[in-house]
């Protein structure tokens, strides 16, 4: 349930809500929006007399949230979130791109791709420290060494860094080194760890999992915003169907339907959802045109060479390329991207 302050009502009036609502035991997240303060209801509503509440002074209406997800759905919050990644902003008019490799290999090759990834109009540098792999005999990633590069890398090029955590216990580390705390797919579900990064308030990019639902993945965001943090950007990295000739399928809809259900910014993976460079370029064309707020694809200097995930790895002349086509389909709609 939630409670619409009206936009006359006092700090009191406030304050009489939230001693109402949690004298029937129930928690409080307070939105301050620029038309209206909103007072959210979390648990179970059912001691909630809702007639009581609604004559509440400054109180102008009490609107049940019919859908599962509370804090994070659009009924909660109507206008859009906007994430500051340490001054990068996710969801405002700029598309905001994550680029670089899928896993951090070495000192050089990152901050060479750092380099070409911050040239080509890129915001913030992906690379994976930790590496979740379907393999437990593939590459697993540098760990905290790792990590220390991404830092390096950040601090010579001024990109911020996105990198995944795949256990709660790495959390802390993960942070003290990332600006963006990544969730992958394979964990959207792993709810010790979406209640962990939602102890920080540290960005959190949140992918689809392999096999959920949009309510589902809706419900993984409200793990994290139950937990008191609101910086989370949800990422579509394909679904899988019993399509073969990709890796997964890019279930493009979700954009605008996400977008629509929820005020969170979202993020296309075009790299992950095809599994084929060729690919990327235009599904990440299409995912601007459809509204996305952010793009996270891979990149590597020397594909072939890649120790994870060459074939959807974009060379630096094809990121460019692609870099200066997202510019031109952002404009279309009245966006534009760093370069652009
Ligand atoms: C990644 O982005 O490094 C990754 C492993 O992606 P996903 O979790 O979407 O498979
Ligand atoms: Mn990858």
């Amino acid at each position: 349930m939630i409670i619409v302050m009206g936009n006359t009502s006092t700090e009191e009036d406030l304050e009489r809500v939230v001693g109402a609502v949690k004298s029937a035991g129930l928690d409080v997240h307070i939105s301050e929006g620029v038309e209206h303060t909103i007072v959210g209801c979390v648990g179970d509503v059912s001691h909630l007399d809702r007639n009581e509440l609604q004559v509440l002074s400054g109180v102008q209406r009490v609107v049940r949230v019919m859908q599962p997800f509370k804090l994070v759905s659009r009924e909660f919050q109507e206008e859009d979130t906007v994430v500051d990644v340490d001054g990068v902003r996710v969801g405002g008019s700029r598309v905001v791109v994550m680029a670089g490799p899928c896993a951090v290999e070495d000192r050089e090759m990152l901050l060479e791709t750092a380099e070409i990834v911050r040239d080509a109009g890129g915001e913030i540098l992906r690379g994976g420290a930790f590496k979740p792999r379907t393999s437990p005999y593939s590459f697993q990633g540098l760990g905290e060494e790792g990590l220390k590069i991404l830092r390096e890398a950040s601090e010579r090029t001024g990109l911020k860094v996105v990198t995944e955590v795949l256990s709660p216990e790495d959390v802390e580390l993960v942070a003290g080194y990332a600006d963006v705390l990544q969730i992958g797919a394979r964990n959207m579900q792993n709810y010790s760890l979406l209640r962990q990064v939602g102890r920080t308030q540290r960005p959190v990019l949140l992918k689809r999992g392999l096999m959920s639902s949009v309510e589902e993945w809706l419900m993984a965001a409200e793990y994290v915003a139950s937990e008191g943090n609101p910086n989370i950007m949800l990422c579509e990295r394909g679904i899988r169907t019993f399509s073969q000739y990709t890796r997964n399928t890019l279930d493009l809809s979700a954009v605008p339907l996400v977008q629509e259900l929820s005020h969170l910014p979202v993020v296309v993976d075009p790299s992950h959802a095809t599994g084929r460079w060729r690919l990327v370029a235009p599904m990440a064309r299409a995912a601007v045109a459809a509204g996305a707020d952010g793009l996270i694809m891979e990149v590597h200097p020397r594909p072939a060479e890649a120790k994870s995930d060459g074939p959807q790895s974009l060379k630096p002349d094809t990121f460019r390329q692609t870099m200066r086509e997202i510019a031109e389909v952002a404009r279309s709609i009245g966006r534009g991207v760093n370069n652009g």
